[in-house]
């Protein structure tokens, strides 16, 4: 078994669109290479930075990120005998960790990136960051100012509505 420490800069695409690893980053990779019956295992952790966009706010976000990586690389001839099309080959006695990395950051990544856990998002009115101004709000949108409003608008009908007639509905009702 051997293990590998290295430093090493980050392929583009590594990553979604909305958050990943910024190309040419300084990559961390902490890796044991193990010979197998098939070929090499590859195991360890590759650390970086991690950049992208709040889901919510659409603030810029950046943070570490930790990833495992186990992959197996299997000799030419081994994976000539599988039709396995996922098997990852060792070619010229090299190991390209690119394609497996890829992968493993992608899997690890938040499928929905937030600057906070509890990230209030941007106003829906106005587009103003919550988390910037937490006691924003607009005096017309306040619930309990729409509900004060229903109220009187239904007060306004049933006033009109005992206007309308008293007389009328009311008495053919006794009557019949
Ligand atoms: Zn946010
Ligand atoms: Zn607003």
């Amino acid at each position: 078994m051997r293990t590998v420490r290295r430093d090493g800069t980050a392929p583009p695409d590594l990553g979604t669109e909305l958050v990943g690893i910024p190309a040419g980053a300084d990559l961390e990779l902490d890796l044991r290479l193990e010979a197998v019956m098939e070929g090499v295992l590859v195991t360890g952790q590759v650390r970086g930075p991690l950049a992208g966009q709040c889901v919510r706010c659409l603030e810029d976000l950046e943070s570490e990120i930790e990833v495992d990586l186990q992959e197996l690389f299997v000799y030419p001839e081994r994976s000539e005998q599988d039709d396995d099309d996922e098997l990852r080959e060792i070619v010229d006695e090299y190991i390209d960790l690119e394609p497996a990395l890829r992968d493993a950051v992608v899997l690890a990544l938040p499928f929905q990136p937030v600057c906070r856990p509890d990230c209030p998002g941007l106003c829906p009115q106005c587009g103003q960051r919550l988390a910037d101004e937490p006691g924003h709000r607009h005096e017309e949108q306040d619930p309990r100012w729409e509900a004060l409003r229903v109220l009187a608008h239904q007060g306004e009908l049933a006033q009109q509505g005992d206007e309308g007639g008293p007389d009328g509905v009311a008495e053919d009702e006794k009557e019949s």
